[in-house]
């Protein structure tokens, strides 16, 4: 381990002199009003930080270490790793054991008719591969004028320049000149946030596949590429999809012969207690995102699993162009292969998928029983090991609160402060977040349950 004599008011100068924080509020965290919290080991579903307190991650860092901290086969497998072989590259057909062994453990749970899959670093750096492989596809099969891709408000797909313009998250665009013009987004499928209140789930589902059909006449079918959706709504507010929701849109983007990308970030590898989540809902891409869950986060490594339809076209693509121009330096890195090899293993030995499901239900349901009837609690909802509680000023005509009283975020601050519990106020809305890892028990959901119970009496009453 590193230095662990540091002084703690050493290391928060050190920070504030060096370290640029992704998605931070950097004039805060210079004037020292962000949280100063240095995670220093973990163990199970808990952290500890360097002040000796022990937390609850009831959000597996950023809904990624699904197999939980410190398992020790995952951590020797990429010991092996480095020692044997730390580093070759996967240019020109060359391979290690380990990302061979991968590539066949991705297919071998994948949904069917997929074909092959990309190895890259982080969800982002695959969702632009794959917006990569949809234009490259389009214009070997002679229509170069069909290159937009459609992605939802309030989906999360990455903060590249392409992959930040997919997300349909204001902060991710705003002063950074994004969406780039290829992509254009239609509404989130979130019911519980419709517009019109009289509308059933069925009708809202309707909605939405209209909205998609009016924008894609707009826009014009034969400029539309692909559709990207994740399987349930993530960053966005953890929002399952409504009944019906998948096959309504599989249907208009059949009509109009438009790929399908499932971005299962976090939803691959057992998060909604199936395998994909694209075998839960009945989705049938063309092309899924892969990342957190493939290595639970043990190494960075991500995927981009190519289906059959468009697999036959990139290989006619290299027949007629020459070797495909893609490709990182770190692509199938052998110690992230090794750590996804061991994290899989890991989950299929322990059952981890059906954990998810079964504990996973068991919290959704425990927290409706504790908190379904709470005047301020206007939703609850997820899947799996998603769950999510939403707050509101009055639930019987869905009044939200005024945003600058910050409910969602006074609530999870609470959950930390009063039990040692780590869940996530969402950025839209408030909405407080849980996707625990895998291994939870039915105490700790208990504990998590309680806690947000007493959190939102001390904020709500
Ligand atoms: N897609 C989804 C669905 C995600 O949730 C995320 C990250 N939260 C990403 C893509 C981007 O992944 P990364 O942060 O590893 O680039």
């Amino acid at each position: 381990m590193l230095k662990t004599d540091l002084r703690n008011d050493q290391l928060e100068s050190w920070d504030r002199e060096n370290f640029f924080h992704p998605s931070t509020h950097l004039a805060q965290h210079a004037r020292g009003e962000t949280p100063k919290r240095v995670i220093r080991t973990a163990s199970g579903v808990f952290i500890e930080d360097r002040d000796g307190n022990k937390l609850l991650d009831a959000f597996a860092g950023l809904y990624c270490v699904n197999v939980g901290y410190g398992r020790q086969e995952i951590a020797e497998a990429i010991a092996d790793q480095a020692r044997e072989l730390a580093y070759y590259h996967a240019y020109v057909g060359h391979g290690t054991e380990a990302s061979i062994t991968l590539s066949k453990m991705v297919l071998d749970r994948a949904p069917k008719n997929m074909s092959k899959v990309y190895f890259g670093l982080g969800g982002s750096d695959a969702n632009e591969t794959n917006v990569k492989l949809i234009w490259y596809y389009n214009n070997i099969l002679g229509r170069p004028e069909k290159k937009k891709i459609i992605s939802r408000w309030r989906g999360y797909h990455g903060s590249g320049l392409v992959t930040g313009s997919l997300t349909g998250l204001e902060l991710f665009h705003k002063k950074f000149d994004l969406p780039v013009e290829q992509v254009t987004h239609t509404i989130a499928p979130d019911y519980f946030r419709r517009e019109d209140l009289s509308q059933t789930e069925e009708q809202f589902v309707a909605h939405c596949a209209a909205e998609l059909e009016a924008l894609i006449a707009r826009e014009g079918a034969d400029t539309i590429a692909a559709f990207i959706g994740e399987p349930v709504l993530g960053t966005g507010g953890i929002v399952p999809p409504p009944a019906g929701y998948w096959a309504a849109i599989q249907d208009v983007l059949k009509r109009h012969d438009i790929l399908l990308v499932a971005d299962e970030v976090v939803t691959g590898f057992g998060r909604t207690g199936s395998m994909f989540g694209s075998d839960h809902y009945g989705i049938e891409p063309d092309l899924i995102t892969i990342a957190k869950g493939l290595t639970s986060a043990y190494a960075p490594l991500s995927g981009s699993i190519v289906g059959d339809k468009m697999w036959k076209v990139l290989e006619q693509g290299t027949d007629e162009n020459g070797p495909i121009g893609h490709g990182w330096t770190y692509s199938a890195h052998p110690i992230g292969a090794a750590a996804g090899v061991a994290n899989l293993e890991l989950i299929d030995k322990l059952d981890l998928v059906s954990n998810a499901g079964a504990v996973g239900g068991y919290l959704n349901s425990a927290m409706k029983e504790a908190l379904g009837d709470h005047p301020n609690v206007g939703d609850i909802r997820g899947e799996g090991m998603l769950c999510a509680v939403e707050f509101v000023a009055d639930r019987n005509d869905r009044q939200f609160f005024d945003a600058s009283k910050k409910i969602g975020a006074q609530v999870s601050a609470k959950l930390l402060e009063q039990d040692s519990i780590i869940g996530r106020a969402m950025p839209q809305g408030d909405i407080l977040g849980f996707a625990p890892p895998f291994c939870l028990s039915r105490e700790e959901a208990d504990r998590i349950v309680a806690g947000t119970v007493r959190a939102v009496k001390t904020v709500l009453g």
